[in-house]
């Protein structure tokens, strides 16, 4: 049966015809309250909520994908009702997929990423974290993760961290600046150090360079080494917040944890982006991609809800069934669009998303076992594409935009970011020369309520071009 993507107010009357024994199961934190918590809303629910964004999106129709949405827009309340409950709350900020792995080995808590913070003005249509920000310091200069500062301030998207673990060094100047703020709002903060990975190059011949099993990157062993050391530094500040000794058995079970989840995202990803009929829409992939670096607050439900999406994928494969009307030309999207909705205007304008740099792919290889898990944890950032040369993602963004059969590359860049002006001319440049297929990059205006009409514009102007191109070849 064709199937479509639908609206919030489709899903209102939709799900009413989930049977009761699939609601059943969509609940979390069952450890905490005896047989869960249920979840399972209509999206027009989580906007009334305070995510008005969402009453404008399109969405995959199945369960599957439902169950997907209302987990990551439940995540706050877990935060407030594992804290009610004297669990820890640990806030990790920077490194986007590593710190859980070691957070998690302490029992009864939850770790959040401040940084996703960056979206939340968009979906809620309202720049009032951002205004919070201002006030404290925080301006325009900074990228839109400036809204985690505002969050710290308001303490109504998660309850004030017990512990929160800040990644400086090899990253953006924007949010270690926004970090420094909200230690000086009053949270408890452990600072850490982030290497650089430093290629090969003439001047560092006598350096001991070793490749990473998964990503195959070249690193200095040295920078792995140092990062063990801050690791270890970051369980002596679980052990004296919790009062409770972290053992190396603790730190495999959270690592084996985290296994399960990367390899679902990982599969899932190949799954779909690999596929000739794009089985789901560009948003639940996303959502997906984005549950591999902390497990959305809830490790447990997690891997339900990525086994869940998993099945529909496989079975829409196999039927050669798509929401997606037509032969939707193929762009792999670099860099995560602050503005979600850019994602349904690009299906709407007869586009798909094959593949995507939304800079947490390290997050989906998996991590060593056999190994010190800290070590297994140190080895794998090696493969963040965000500390190393941009020639190497580049690089990397080339390969999977080749290898997912991508017809353009749309690079969205964030608004005031630091890094990115510099990044798209260099990976647009080694796009176009390796791939020979159009690029386009622009920064996402805040456009709270409705699309800017540039962009509009832009975005439908470039998806008629990589047409005319596609038909051409
Ligand atoms: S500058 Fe880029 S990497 Fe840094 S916080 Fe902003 S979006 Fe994230």
């Amino acid at each position: 049966m064709p199937i479509q993507r639908i609206t919030s107010a489709d899903w209102d009357a939709g799900i009413k015809k989930i049977p009761e024994s699939f609601r059943r199961d969509c609940r979390y934190l069952r450890s905490i309250r005896k047989g869960g918590v249920p979840y399972l809303l209509s999206p027009s629910e989580y906007a009334r909520r305070g995510d008005r964004l969402l009453d404008r999106l399109k969405f995959d129709p199945s369960p599957a994908a439902l169950r997907l949405w209302a987990f990551i827009f439940s995540e706050k309340d877990r935060l407030f009702l594992a804290k009610e409950n004297g669990w820890k709350i640990f806030a990790v900020m920077k490194d986007l997929g590593q710190t859980p792995v070691i957070t998690y080995s302490v029992p009864k808590s939850l770790s959040f990423y401040a940084d996703a913070l960056w979206w939340a003005p968009c979906f809620a249509e309202n720049p009032r974290l951002l205004d919070e920000a201002e006030k404290l310091g925080a301006t325009n200069e900074l990228c839109f993760v400036r809204a985690a500062l505002g969050a710290f301030k308001t303490l109504d998207y998660f309850p004030m961290p017990d512990l929160c673990f800040a990644g400086v060094g090899s990253c953006c100047d924007d949010f270690s600046a926004v970090m420094q703020l909200i230690e000086w709002q009053g949270a408890k903060v452990h600072w850490w150090e982030i290497p650089a990975r430093h290629d090969r190059t003439r001047n560092n011949i006598s350096a001991k360079f070793a490749k990473t099993p998964f990503g195959k990157t070249d690193y200095p062993r040295r920078a792995v080494e140092f990062l063990e050391k801050e690791y270890k530094g970051i369980v002596k500040a679980l052990e004296k917040e919790s009062g409770s000794r972290i053992t190396e058995a603790m730190l495999k079970d959270s690592l084996c944890r985290f296994n399960r989840i990367r390899e679902l995202v990982r599969n899932l990803r190949e799954m779909v982006y690999g596929a000739e009929k794009m089985p789901l829409p560009g948003l639940e992939t996303l959502l997906a991609e984005f549950i591999g670096i902390h497990a959305c607050s809830e490790p447990e439900e997690s891997v339900n809800v990525l086994e869940c999406l998993t099945e529909e994928v496989k079975k829409r494969i196999r039927g050669g069934i798509s929401p997606l009307k037509g032969n939707p030309v193929r762009i792999y999207w670099v860099t995560p669009p602050t503005d979600a909705s850019l994602i349904t205007l690009l299906e709407d304008s007869g586009a798909c998303i094959a593949g995507s740099d939304y800079m947490i792919s390290h997050s989906y290889y998996p991590l060593r076992t056999g190994i010190h898990p800290l070590n297994a944890v140190a080895e794998n950032y090696m493969d963040d594409l965000m500390i190393g040369s941009l020639e190497h993602r580049a690089k990397k963004i080339v390969e999977e935009a080749s290898r997912f059969r991508a017809d353009g590359v749309l690079i969205t860049g964030i608004f005031g970011a630091s890094h990115c002006p510099f990044e798209e001319k260099i990976i647009g440049d080694m796009i176009k020369r390796e791939l020979r297929i159009p690029v386009m990059s622009f920064d996402v205006p805040y456009s709270p309520g409705r699309h800017s009409e540039q962009v509009v514009n832009r975005m439908q102007s470039f998806i008629e071009v990589v047409k005319l191109r596609r038909k051409k070849r």
